[in-house]
């Protein structure tokens, strides 16, 4: 985060005399307290200074890729999620690809006749159905998809952090968001979380969006 000058020399005021009052911050800039709030609000909800009640502001003393990855860490799935793109476990094969094609995504989830989450067909499931003999207007996704148990879900408050880790580890595009049934077992689809998300939240990380 780029600091204004004003606010640069409110560091090097709280540095030199922490704990010290906006009050007395603002005398020594021979400003009023209230044309410092903002600044002082700025500079506490990014990390730059702590603020105790009746003590006054500390300096934390955060550099600012400290700060950055404070930030980063709390971030939610929910802040960057995508809308799920979901076909049925008997769909076949040729309406899944026509289905990525026409969504412009890269992987699809798959659920059964109750709506809850039965499945994951990717890019490269199709191309590898494509390659076998059958047509593929008569295979079901259903029998060419990842299938649960062993899909990797999140929900909507995990850390996008965690879920960009998922990604690595278990290598693959993306993730439904879901959220438990509540009647019976299993999940619902609720959205979607994929690599593109992420760096979406670079972008934004490095345009010093609010986020
Ligand atoms: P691509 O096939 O385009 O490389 P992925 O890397 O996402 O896409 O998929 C690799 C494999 O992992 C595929 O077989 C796919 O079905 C499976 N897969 C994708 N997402 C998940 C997930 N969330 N949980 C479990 N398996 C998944």
């Amino acid at each position: 985060m780029e600091l204004s000058s004003r606010q640069e020399q409110i560091l090097t005021i709280v540095k030199e005399n922490a704990p010290i009052t906006g009050e007395h911050i603002a005398e020594k800039l021979s400003l009023t307290r209230a044309t410092l709030r903002p600044d002082l609000a700025i500079l506490t909800m990014s990390g730059y200074l702590d603020a105790r009640p009746r003590v006054g502001y500390f300096y934390t003393g955060k550099s600012n890729t400290q700060i950055l990855s404070d930030k980063v860490k709390t971030i939610t799935v929910d802040h960057y999620k995508s809308r799920p793109v979901v076909v049925n476990e008997s769909s076949s094969v040729y309406e899944a690809i026509t289905t990525m094609f026409l969504e412009d995504v890269g992987t699809l989830f798959v659920v059964d006749k109750l709506a809850t989450l039965s499945g994951v067909v990717s890019r490269k499931d199709l191309l590898r159905a494509s390659l076998g003999q059958q047509s593929l207007e008569t295979i079901p996704v259903g029998v060419i998809m990842t299938r649960m148990p062993n899909i990797t879900v999140c929900h909507g408050d995990d850390f996008i952090i965690d879920i960009a880790k998922k990604l690595i580890t278990k290598q693959i595009d993306g993730l439904p968001i879901v959220k438990k049934v509540t009647h019976g077992s299993g999940y619902e689809v609720t959205g979607r979380i994929t690599k593109t998300n992420i760096t979406s939240l670079l972008v934004d990380l490095a345009n010093n969006e609010s986020i």
